[in-house]
Parts: C-alpha cells; sequence; structure tokens
C-alpha cells in the first residue's frame, strides 16, 4: 500500500486541474490516477468557451494550448423553424476547439511537472475508510492508496461520488469527417426538434476537419442514437459532408447532468467535474466546471494538507486580492457553501 496527502481519481480536466491546482499552492505528495495511459482520446466536442479559456489561464496552461487550439470567432444558429443567423466577433478568438487528448495530456504533464505522482492503469473500484472518513481509494486488481484527502473526478459513470443516485443522463452520438465545406473558425449550433431540449453541433477541429454531434434527452433510452444522428445528418449536412471523408466510426457517450448541484463533498472527500454532474444542463459544456479548486482553496485553508504557498507558480494568486488569492480561483456558483460544509 501507498500513501498520500491527496489523491485523485480520474485525469480528465477536472482531476488534472485540480491535481495541477493542488501542486501550484505547494501541496506534496499528490497522487493523480486514471484507468487509462495517456495520451487517450475523449468522446467530447472539445469546444472550450470563454471561461474554459479563463480556467486555463489561471492554471497557466493556456499558452501551452494555443498552438494546438483551433480559434473560434464566430457561431452559426439554426432555429427549429429553420432560421439562420450567423454572429462574427472579429478577429479575437472568444473560444476554441482543442483535441481532448492534447488538452487533457497538457493539463497531466503541466501537473506532473510540478511534482504530482501519475499512476495509469489504475480502475478504482472502492474508496478505502478509516471509520466514518474516505481514507483513500482500492483498484480493481487490489492496488490500495491510502489518502487523507481523495478526490472524485472519475467522470459521467463515477461510481465512487457522494450522490449515489441515478444522475440525469442525455445520450450523445458524433463523428469526424475531412473535407467538409465550413465558414472558417465558425462553430455551429443547430436546434432542432429531432434532438430536442438538446441541440446539433459542427465544430471545426482544423481547417479541414471538422466534428459533428447531437445530444438530447431520453431518459428510457428507448431512441436509437444512430437512426437519431443520421436523421440529423440527413436533414442538416447531406449536402456539405457528400464529398468528405468520415473519419473512424461515429462515437456515443453519455453526459450527466443536472440543474441542482448536489453533495461533493463527505468527510476526507470531494467530488470534481461530471462526477458531481456538473455539466451545462443547455450546452452540455463539462470542461470548463471547476468546482475542483475550491477543493484545493479548502484544504489549503483548513491547513490539511501541508500546503505551503508556491508564489511564482501560481499564477492565479499573482494580484488578487486576499480573499480571491485564498481560494485559488473563481468557484462554481451553483456550488455553494453547504455543498461542502461535511469535509
Ligand atoms: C459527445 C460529447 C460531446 C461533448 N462536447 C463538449 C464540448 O464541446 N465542450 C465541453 O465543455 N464539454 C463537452 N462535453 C462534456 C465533457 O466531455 C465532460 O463534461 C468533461 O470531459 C468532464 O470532465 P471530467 O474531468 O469531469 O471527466 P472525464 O473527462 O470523463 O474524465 C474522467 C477520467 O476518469 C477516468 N476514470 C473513469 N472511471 C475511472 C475509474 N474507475 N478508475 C480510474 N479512472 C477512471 C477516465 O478514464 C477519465 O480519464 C461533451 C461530452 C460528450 C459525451
Amino acid at each position: 500500500m501507498t500513501g498520500a496527502a491527496v489523491v485523485v481519481v480520474g485525469a480528465g480536466p477536472a482531476g488534472a486541474a485540480a491535481a495541477l491546482r493542488l501542486a501550484q499552492l505547494g501541496v506534496r505528495d499528490v497522487v493523480l490516477l486514471d484507468r487509462a495511459d495517456f495520451p487517450r482520446d475523449k468522446t467530447c466536442g472539445s469546444g472550450l468557451s470563454p471561461r474554459g479559456i479563463r480556467t486555463l489561464r489561471e492554471l497557466g496552461v493556456w499558452d501551452a494550448i494555443v498552438p494546438h487550439a483551433y480559434r473560434v470567432t464566430g457561431l452559426r444558429l439554426v432555429t427549429p423553424g429553420g432560421r439562420e443567423a450567423v454572429v462574427s466577433g472579429g478577429e479575437s478568438a472568444a473560444a476554441v476547439v482543442c483535441l481532448r487528448r492534447t488538452l487533457d495530456l497538457t493539463l497531466l504533464e503541466r501537473a506532473r511537472a510540478l511534482g504530482v505522482e501519475f499512476v495509469g492503469g489504475f480502475t478504482a473500484q472502492t474508496l478505502r475508510c478509516d471509520g466514518d472518513r474516505v481514507a483513500g481509494v482500492v483498484s480493481r486488481d487490489g492496488r490500495e492508496i491510502a489518502a487523507r484527502w481523495t478526490i472524485v473526478a472519475d467522470g459521467a459513470h463515477s461510481r465512487l461520488t457522494v450522490d449515489g443516485s441515478p444522475p440525469r443522463m442525455m445520450q450523445a452520438i458524433m463523428g469526424w469527417w475531412e473535407g467538409a465545406p465550413v465558414r472558417a473558425h465558425h462553430v455551429e449550433m443547430v436546434f432542432d426538434r429531432l434532438v430536442t431540449p438538446g441541440y446539433g453541433w459542427l465544430f471545426p477541429e482544423s481547417a479541414t476537419r471538422v466534428n459533428i454531434g447531437v445530444c438530447y434527452d431520453d431518459p428510457r433510452r428507448e431512441r436509437n442514437a444512430r437512426r437519431v444522428f443520421e436523421a440529423f445528418l440527413d436533414k442538416h449536412y447531406a449536402q456539405r459532408l457528400r464529398a468528405a471523408v468520415p473519419v473512424g466510426g461515429l462515437k456515443g457517450h453519455p453526459i450527466a447532468y443536472t440543474y441542482r448541484v448536489g453533495r461533493l463533498a463527505s468527510p476526507g472527500r470531494l467530488v470534481a467535474g461530471e462526477a458531481g454532474r456538473m455539466v451545462h444542463p443547455a450546452t452540455a459544456e463539462g470542461i470548463s466546471q471547476r468546482v475542483v479548486c475550491r477543493g484545493a482553496a479548502l484544504a489549503r485553508r483548513r491547513n490539511v494538507v501541508g500546503a505551503r504557498p508556491h508564489r511564482r507558480r501560481h499564477t492565479a494568486a499573482r494580484g488578487q486580492d486576499g480573499a480571491r488569492a485564498a481560494h485559488g480561483c473563481d468557484v462554481m456558483p451553483t456550488a455553494g457553501d453547504g455543498a461542502v460544509s461535511g469535509v
């Protein structure tokens, strides 16, 4: 059995950002683990909103993302009635598309560079407990990591989250194409009754490659996702995809979301990202949700993990007022203090 101050389960954006922030705060002995080895793909539109960009700036990784990101300067919007509007914001990028393979690896590598230990191929199965307190994690093959704090960031299918009730799930399915004609640097959002109350999208990943997908509510999983998607493609993209070449097959993945964020903590345990269902219910945006930073801030404030300020690397704290510096960064507004009172 190995020991750590903090163990973070899941190295997606929520987990890797949590580990990185802890390291920036000067916390030592942080272990970040994932069932996958990195780099790995994640089924995702890979769109990063201004809020996501702001978070990456705060974490000090934005400059490393820029060379791999496709700038988004405008939006084509299609209404259920078939009307369309194009909004262009000039040259400055309001958002970007950055492949998750790259984004997630960049966060992970930055965390490792600051001393976070990464363990790939570790499928967490259960939590370790010390009385009522969560005290680490046990893998499917019996390996144990003991920790004073456990951050659960294992995504949509989380088995280790605090709220054990079945999450609301949107269904999503998407594909990739080379050579589809697009308006450069514009994303598309298509609202259509086929996928109400969700929507369909086209996100350009480069000058030549796009991803297209739909997300929709189907709590009883009665609809065939492939058929829903094919009907959507026929209606909105048949012409533009005629000469385009599909890249790989279609991929489906559910999205866990909520209108009201529930409990995100229990003694010794904090929940981050989609494991806490923190995905925007209207846009399915989940990358930038970052209550995770609150976990780091809380740990630091209570001085429970031996955090020592790491001023030179902790860009978010620089030049901020005292309260904000103490919290490390903004927190998602829907997760109130009550949500973490059990820690
Ligand atoms: C089709 C689709 C399109 C999307 N498009 C967008 C978009 O354009 N923009 C956006 O902001 N959001 C988008 N989302 C949502 C976004 O992908 C997620 O909300 C986001 O990835 C959540 O980040 P996370 O770190 O919480 O979880 P994840 O990114 O899911 O990471 C969880 C990590 O935990 C690991 N893990 C899981 N179980 C275990 C275990 N038992 N043991 C160890 N490790 C484990 C996984 O391997 C994974 O690396 C989309 C989602 C889908 C499905």
